[in-house]
């Protein structure tokens, strides 16, 4: 059973354990002195210290959140409580890790480094205290708030926690202490493995490894906590094992091993973190307080690079795209979707995932067979063996042949193939079925939708809501306006992006919108540079030596090389702009149907998913200006034509919507970065050497 199940939610106590006084509602009566914590003390002695952050809905470790933590120590000095249980009153979790805010543009590394000091010192202070110090987790626990809980005698989790130290998504590692505690804990290797991905866990493999003591419902609070106390529950102990993995040959071998796998994932050039960790940890993961030290030096040099401003600025740009969903509009509860090939199946699947009911039409019966099994699939992938999950969500999604479905959606999403008469007939079909308030939107990825919504009975209720592939993957969803949208429409369809739990960039209807106008000029450019006769890898590891998830060519195929041709195609005639021309190979490849990895043949062999590669020769430097400049040249030119008028946001959508290089900012803040005078000589230097499509758009002038 889980605690959303409407039975158990019912039974299961409302209230957190939260000391004495239970029922006294905590929020907003701090202790005298405080605005985030309460500090009582129990009948039987024991102290509890809760945190409440004030005007927030998460609990971060502020500065100031923690200046109050050496409050409650002073507290605990003077009254000399029997033991301490550190808790959170906010209903959704304990602690998330540091407050971002704070990292955002510092540059003086001195003053980070004795924020970080100070912030150790009231940890350890924690740390050292004699009596009994119990954490009590519920929701979720992570990066700094675990490093607070990992300098307590003992962990209590309730059921469903969650736990993770994301700081290396950050560019960071963890810096309170908890690169040391952690490895002193349990098994330093699968500490480290932890902290290098990045990825949370759950309370069973939290359990197991050794990071909680005790997991427990909500109502077996209290017990745990006076076993804790009275030290009927076993202590967390380093097994003998463990231990020789601490020793300094066995770090050092290790060590070897950890770094050509981070090298892998993220190399060093361009993301510092892991490797700094490693190296932390080889060097002085045999003695505690070394480590501890070296920890502040390593995470404040961090702070201050470039990758790491970048990785902060991404989670802001995350955080902008989200609000932007925060639409004063009604919630969706149904949506329909027409249309269930490669993109309308996974939608679908997408939002009966998300607790929305999906209705899905198509001509074919075996088209809507296809995605729901696709669908299966996919559940199985992400529901980590929750079996209910998997079956609720395959309940919602509903086989909807004759599309009935459309006369009760809130939301009506088109993904029928991309022809507009075809398109046109669609929606003279499903409007007059369509409730009243409801939207019709359309995932075309070209047509124009001035030229759709004509013949529309209600054009300001029409749409575009533009996902990517694969959808389950890709966080950006542009929604597109066209001059007779409804403000209120709009919000319908921002909030709906944000209910399913992506990303809404706002785009006016301009071919290519944001995404597929500045990606096509690198895909365009790779195929050029394959036509002078170099070897696709070479083409592809200038990309990825940039720092771009994947070699345009391999992206081509991705994407799929019918999709690809169309959109240059179509970009080229609406723009009249001067792309090269595509490749007669290219042609013949669509035609011969090699389209890439869903045929298993493209530029590339496809295997088992995976593009087949010959060994890659280092490119030449100029190769990656050759690659990427176009992107920033474009994304200038549609921020210059009010495609999207925030900067911002076409970095965010470059970034979540194809993967662009995340520590390099997006194609604009990378421009900036290197500096606009210098990027601007560089196209123009490219355009005398290989023709007009380098040169500069006058756009530049904006962000000189
Ligand atoms: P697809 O060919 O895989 O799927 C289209 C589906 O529509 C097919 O299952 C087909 O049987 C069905 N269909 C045809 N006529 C129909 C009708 N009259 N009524 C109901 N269903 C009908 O195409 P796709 O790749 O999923 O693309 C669909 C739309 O999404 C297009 O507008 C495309 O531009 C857009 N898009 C595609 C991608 C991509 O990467 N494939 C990405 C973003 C947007």
């Amino acid at each position: 059973m889980t605690m959303q199940d409407p039975v158990w939610a019912y039974l299961e106590p409302r209230d957190l354990s939260l000391g004495p006084v239970p029922h006294v509602p905590i929020e907003g009566v701090p202790t005298e002195g405080m605005r985030h914590w309460t500090y009582t003390r129990d009948a039987a002695g024991v102290a509890w210290a809760v945190l409440d952050k004030q005007d927030a809905s998460t609990n971060t470790l502020s500065q100031e959140v923690i200046e109050e933590l050496a409050q409650i120590l002073d507290k605990v000095d003077e009254r000399a409580p029997k033991a301490l249980v550190i808790r959170s009153a906010k209903r959704e979790g304990f602690l998330a890790g540091a407050d971002i805010a704070e990292f955002r543009g510092v540059t003086d590394e001195a003053a980070i480094r004795r924020r970080i000091e100070a912030a150790h010192g009231v940890v350890d202070r924690l740390a050292a205290l004699t009596i009994p110090t119990i954490a009590v987790m519920h929701g979720y626990a992570m990066g700094g708030g675990l490093e607070i809980a990992l300098a307590c005698t003992q962990r209590i989790a309730v059921d469903g926690t969650r736990f993770g130290f994301p700081e290396v998504q950050l560019g960071l590692h963890p810096g309170l202490g908890g690169t040391a505690r952690f490895t002193h804990l349990c098994d330093p290797i699968k500490a480290m493995s932890f902290m290098l991905t990045g990825k949370s866990i759950h309370d069973r493999q939290a359990k197991a490894m050794g990071l909680v003591d005790a997991l427990v419902p909500e109502r077996h609070v209290q017990a745990a906590v006076d076993a804790a106390v009275s030290g009927a529950l076993p202590q967390p102990r380093q097994g003998f094992v463990d231990r020789i993995k601490d020793s300094a040959p066995a770090r050092r071998m290790a060590a070897r091993q950890m770094r050509a796998e981070a090298e892998q994932q993220a190399p060093s050039a361009h993301y510092p973190a892991p490797h700094a960790l490693i190296d932390l940890w080889e060097e002085h993961g045999g003695d505690f307080e070394a480590m501890k030290r070296a920890e502040i030096a390593s995470f404040a040099r961090l702070m201050l690079t470039d990758t790491a401003q970048n990785l902060i600025r991404m989670f802001f740009l995350r955080q902008k795209l989200k609000d932007l969903s925060h639409a004063d509009a009604p919630e969706a509860a149904h949506v329909h979707v027409i249309g269930a090939g490669a993109m309308g199946g996974d939608i679908a699947a997408w939002c009966a995932w998300k607790g929305l009911r999906a209705s899905l039409s198509d001509v074919k019966a075996e088209a809507i067979g296809r995605a729901v099994d696709r669908a299966a699939k996919l559940y199985e992938k992400i529901a980590h063996g929750d079996r209910l999950k998997i079956r609720d969500a395959l309940d919602r999604l509903i086989p909807d042949p004759q599309g009935h479905g459309i006369a009760r959606a809130d939301i009506v999403i088109e993904a029928a193939p991309e022809k507009i008469d075809l398109k046109r007939k669609l929606y003279a079909e499903a409007e007059p079925r369509m409730k009243g308030g409801a939207i019709l939107a359309s995932n075309t990825s070209s047509i124009p939708l001035a030229q759709l919504r004509e013949g529309l009975a209600r054009p300001e209720r029409f749409v575009g809501i533009h996902f990517f592939n694969p959808v389950s993957r890709l966080d950006l969803v542009e929604v597109i306006a066209h001059g007779g949208l409804s403000a209120e429409a709009e919000g319908i369809a921002r909030a709906f992006v944000g209910r399913i739990g992506k990303l809404p960039a706002p785009a006016r209807s301009e071919p290519g919108f944001i995404v597929n106008r500045i990606l096509t000029p690198y895909l365009a450019e790779a195929m050029v540079l394959m036509d002078e006769g170099l070897a696709p890898e070479t083409i592809d590891r200038a990309a990825t030596d940039f720092g771009m998830p994947m070699g345009a060519l391999e992206l081509a195929d991705q994407v799929g090389l019918d999709v690809a041709l169309d959109v240059a195609e179509m970009l080229k005639r609406d723009l009249g702009w001067p792309l090269p021309d595509a490749p007669a190979w290219l042609r013949e490849k669509v035609e011969a149907g090699d389209l890439g990895r869903k045929s298993g043949k493209g530029i590339y062999l496809w295997k088992d998913g995976k593009a087949v590669k010959e060994k890659a020769e280092a490119p030449d430097p100029e190769l990656a200006d050759r690659l990427i400049l176009p992107m920033a040249n474009t994304a200038v030119a549609v921020l210059r034509e009010g495609v999207s008028e925030d900067a911002e946001v076409i970095d965010a959508a470059m970034i979540f919507g194809t993967g662009f290089a995340p520590f390099r900012g997006g194609p604009l803040h990378y421009a900036q970065a290197r500096g606009v005078d210098d990027v601007v000589a560089a196209l123009s230097r490219l355009a005398e050497r290989h023709g007009a499509r380098f040169e500069p758009d006058a756009g530049w002038e904006l962000l000189r």
